[in-house]
C-alpha cells in the first residue's frame, strides 16, 4: 500500500510503498477514505517539538474510512462497515481502558505517533478503537470527530463541566478552538467568546458562532477585558497553550469557575494568587484526548441537528499533497481549519 511515512532524521513526510499491514486477533483494517491534517502533525514534522521516537512512522491520527478485513474475535463490527477511528492509543487492559477511559490510560498515546497511523491507503487498528460512521455523516466530517471535535468536546464536558447557561471563554481559536465554540453552542452555553491573536482565527471564531470576540493584541490585559466584555466566566478552555495568556484569564473566572488546558505550551503557568483561587474555589484542569464514549456521542449530537460541520473542511488533497499540507497549516496559508487527505 502507499502511505506517508516519517523517516529518521526526516522533518517531512516521504511517500511509499510499504507492506499491507497484518490483521492479527482482534485487530480490523480499514480503507482509510478521509484523514484530517492536525496541528500536532506540524509539531511533529515541518515545526519539530514533538519527538516521534520510533521511526520509519506512518503518521496521521484524524480518520474514517470502511473496514475491509477483520481478525478473529472480532464481533462488534463486520467487513464494509463505514467507522470512525479513535486517535488515541492506550493499553486496553488496564482498568480504566475496561472502563472505557482510553485517555487516562498510564500507556495512552497518539495514533500515528505511537503506534502507525491513517496517513495511508490501510491502517490495522484494535477493535476497541473503530465506532460506526452512519451513512449520514460524510467521511471527512466523521474522520475529524476522532481529535478535532471529540478533544474539545471531551474537555468542555466532562474536564471542565460546562453546564447549560454558562459563559465559555475560548483562547486560541485553531482546529480544535474552533470546534470548542461550536461545542460550546451544542452544550447549550449562554455566551461564548473567544480570544486570539490572529485576524484569520479571529475571523473563524465569528463564522462558528463565537457571539464576542477578543484581538488579544489589542488589549493589555486580557483578563480584564474578558471580564469587562462578559462580567465573568464559568468555563475557559486554553488550546493556545500561551500560560502567561491564560494566568491573566484565570482573574475573569467566575467563583466555581474552571480553566481547561488543551493546548500544550513550553512556558510556564504563573497561577501567582492561591488564597484567590480558594476563595473562588477555581479549578485548573488538564485534558488530553477523550474517552471511548465521545466519538458515539458526538455522532448522535450530528444527527440531531445540534452540531453542524460543514463550516470544518478546508479543503481535499490525495496523499501526495500532505507536506504542502502541513506547510500550509504551519504557516495558516488560505486560513486552514481542517484540510483532509484522501489516501
Ligand atoms: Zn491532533
Ligand atoms: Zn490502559
Amino acid at each position: 500500500m502507499k502511505a506517508a511515512v516519517l523517516n529518521e532524521g526526516a522533518n517531512r513526510l516521504q511517500i511509499e510503498q510499504v507492506p499491507d499491514p497484518a490483521v492479527g486477533p482482534g485487530d480490523v483494517r480499514v480503507r482509510v477514505r478521509a484523514c484530517g491534517v492536525c496541528g500536532s502533525d506540524v509539531h511533529a514534522t515541518v515545526h519539530p517539538v514533538i519527538p516521534i521516537k520510533t521511526r520509519p512512522r506512518i503518521m496521521g491520527h484524524e480518520s474514517a474510512g470502511v473496514i475491509e478485513s477483520i481478525g478473529s474475535g472480532v464481533t462488534r463490527v463486520k467487513v464494509g462497515q463505514r467507522v470512525v477511528i479513535g486517535a488515541g492509543t492506550s493499553c486496553g487492559e488496564c482498568a480504566r481502558c475496561l472502563a472505557g477511559r482510553d485517555n487516562a490510560c498510564e500507556k495512552v498515546g497518539v495514533l500515528g505517533f505511537d503506534r502507525d497511523g491513517a496517513f495511508a491507503e490501510l491502517i490495522t487498528i484494535p477493535e476497541r478503537y473503530v465506532h460506526a460512521l452512519p451513512d449520514e455523516i460524510p467521511f471527512d466530517q466523521g474522520a475529524i470527530l476522532a481529535d478535532a471535535v471529540s478533544t474539545p468536546y471531551h474537555a468542555l464536558k466532562y474536564t471542565g463541566r460546562l453546564e447549560a447557561g454558562e459563559t465559555l471563554a475560548v483562547v486560541g481559536c485553531g482546529g480544535l478552538g474552533v470546534h470548542a465554540i461550536l461545542l460550546g453552542r451544542a452544550l447549550g452555553a449562554g455566551r461564548v467568546v473567544a480570544v486570539d491573536v490572529e485576524d484569520g482565527a479571529l475571523q473563524h471564531a465569528a463564522n462558528f458562532g463565537a457571539d464576542d470576540v477578543i484581538d488579544a493584541r489589542r488589549t493589555k490585559n486580557i483578563g480584564k477585558t474578558l471580564r469587562e466584555v462578559t462580567g465573568g466566566v464559568d468555563v475557559i478552555a486554553d488550546f493556545s497553550g500561551f500560560y502567561p495568556g491564560l494566568s491573566t484569564c484565570l482573574r475573569a473566572l467566575n467563583p466555581r469557575g474552571r480553566a481547561v488546558m488543551v493546548g500544550i505550551g513550553r512556558s510556564k503557568l504563573e497561577v501567582g494568587m492561591p488564597p484567590l483561587m480558594i476563595y473562588r474555589q477555581l479549578c485548573i484542569c488538564g485534558s488530553y484526548g477523550c474517552e471511548r464514549n465521545a466519538v458515539p456521542e458526538l455522532i448522535q449530537l450530528v444527527l440531531a441537528g445540534k452540531l453542524d460541520l460543514s463550516k470544518s473542511i478546508t479543503s481535499h488533497h490525495p496523499l501526495e499533497e500532505v507536506n504542502q499540507c502541513l506547510e500550509d497549516l504551519h504557516h495558516r496559508k488560505g486560513n486552514p481549519v481542517r484540510f483532509v487527505i484522501q489516501p
